[in-house]
């Protein structure tokens, strides 16, 4: 994944820091409440949501299952098409592609309009160091680029800013990359909107190249997808003579009736709108309409290795609507650049380690940055069952040790920390197995209730600091239950 995410920190200590940013906080409470109300209201004005949202789980399902045909029938239809398919197995072959393909070009900018593949990939930063410059064109994704930022929502890169920090970010930085920010500029959307409009616009009528991910992309016609609010996306498919699409291969839907399903549930849950302001959709190549010449660079970089998981492979359902990020408790409080990854949240939490594996220390702690409340599963459009595989992933690093990718593998090592609590489960499991021992130790524990310590020594103060142990009770629930009822607790006689 991208460069600028590589060395984060584990993501309890990230988050430290992050909550006593109350800025942060403060923009960050005002912006995911004010959604979370919106989609809620757009949700509820739909009678039918519950088939909606289970459609949308069994389409994705199913094109799961199926993805190698469906993936040769969409190269077969791009292909007829007009356009050229290449076939990305991570993103350091993703970036050469699409660094060898501007180069052929001759030309040294380009422009993006959002997409998370890339950004998945590093793509700006490797571009850069083949000298080439990548110009965003999405308003938050501007706004991140130009203040040397990283991303921290899926739908509103810049979340973490405010109106002040903006005209800021565009006063400083604009002239950098073109045309500086007009003088006097002040905080009002609509005075920001326009400088960013005139800053963007030149960009857009120079740009010789353009480079796009896609919402969807459809199998029987070979059409890509890309559904946004502001117009720029509709700029850099069509102005450029070159387009370049980076997807990943999970974002295929078999037909075009498939897709209305998505069409109805993605704007609802991200922007809580009934239909997006643009939706644009392309087919190869048309003479004298659009880009000459359109490649679609189909990404792997780990989703394979997710697809392999029976649980976790729901993950890849995900059509990035950004809507449990917007209920996740967690999410509120740490915002996005704690979890280390172009993808925060929920589906941050559990899409990352699945795809980068668990070897480093921010993609060990991903799975427990959750309370497990389950928002995200209520909101999610496509049921993805996000504490499950939480859940499941918490196992996969605890029992299993870190999993790292070994070229196309993913390889489970034996794990280096969690060692306290992995020989307590190993002493627990040899206690349950043995009843004799566990009936005795039960005994022992009540007898000497009123010695036991208050908080925990070592590592586990902490968690005691801030919870109350269970009071150990005068008699072992086995012996009450002998004792009143002369059964064992199985109702059998004793
Ligand atoms: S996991 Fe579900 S709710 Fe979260 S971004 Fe993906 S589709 Fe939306």
């Amino acid at each position: 994944m991208s460069g600028t995410f590589v060395g984060m920190p584990a993501f309890p200590r990230a988050a430290h820091d992050a909550v006593r940013d109350t800025t942060l906080r403060g923009n960050l409470r005002h912006a995911t409440h004010t959604i979370r109300a919106k989609r809620a209201k757009a949700v509820a004005e739909v009678s039918d949501w519950a088939e909606l949202r289970e459609a949308g789980k069994r389409i994705k399902d199913h094109t799961l299952r199926h993805l190698d045909r469906y993936l040769e029938q969409l190269e077969e239809s791009v292909t007829a098409a007009g356009g050229t398919v290449h076939w990305a197995a991570d993103a350091e072959e993703a970036n050469r592609i699409v660094a060898d393909l501007v180069k052929a070009t001759g030309e040294t900018e380009v422009v993006k309009v959002k997409s998370m593949a890339t950004q998945e990939i590093g793509l700006n930063e490797a571009l850069e160091a083949e000298g080439i410059r990548a110009y965003e064109t999405d308003l938050a994704e501007l706004i991140v680029q130009l203040g040397k930022d990283r991303p921290s929502h899926i739908l509103v890169p810049a979340i973490h800013r405010n109106r002040g920090e903006i005209r800021d970010i565009f006063t400083r930085e604009m002239s950098e990359w073109g045309r500086p920010a007009p003088d006097g500029l002040t905080d009002t959307p609509a005075e920001l909107a326009e400088a960013a409009r005139l800053h963007l616009r030149e960009k857009f009528l120079r740009a010789k190249v353009g480079i796009s991910g896609a919402n969807f992309m459809v199998a029987e016609t070979g059409t890509l997808v890309v559904v946004e609010s502001e117009g720029n996306g509709r700029m850099c498919l069509t102005l450029p003579e070159t387009l370049i699409s980076v997807v990943g291969i999970e974002k295929i839907v078999p037909t075009w009736q498939d897709l209305e399903v998505f069409l109805q549930t993605l704007p609802r849950s991200s922007t809580a709108e009934r239909m997006n302001p643009y939706t644009s959709t392309w087919t190869g190549t048309t003479d004298g309409d659009g880009p000459a010449a359109f490649h679609l660079v189909l990404l792997d970089n780990g989703r394979t290795d997710t697809l392999a998981d029976e649980v976790g492979r729901q993950a890849l359902r995900c059509i990035r609507c950004s809507a449990c990020l917007n209920v996740c408790p967690v999410y509120e409080r740490a915002g996005g650049h704690a979890y280390g990854s172009v993808y925060p949240g929920p589906i941050g939490a559990i899409l990352s380690p699945q795809l980068r594996g668990t070897g480093s220390e921010i993609d060990a702690s991903l799975p427990y940055a959750s309370s497990l409340c389950g928002a995200c599963y209520e909101v999610c459009p496509v049921a993805i069952d996000i504490p499950e595989v939480l859940v499941h992933l918490r196992e996969r690093v605890v029992q299993g040790g870190p999993a790292t990718r070994e070229g196309n593998k993913v390889v489970l090592k034996p794990a280096k920390g969690h060692a306290a609590e992995r020989a307590a489960m190993r002493a627990a499991q040899w206690a349950f197995t043995r009843p004799g021992v566990l009936r005795t130790g039960q005994r022992l524990a009540s007898r000497t209730r009123r010695l036991h310590p208050r908080t925990l020594p070592g590592p586990g103060r902490a968690w005691s600091g801030t919870r109350d142990l269970p009071a150990v009770p005068a008699e072992p629930f086995r012996d009450w239950w002998q004792r009143t009822h002369g059964t064992g607790e199985d109702g059998g006689a004793k």
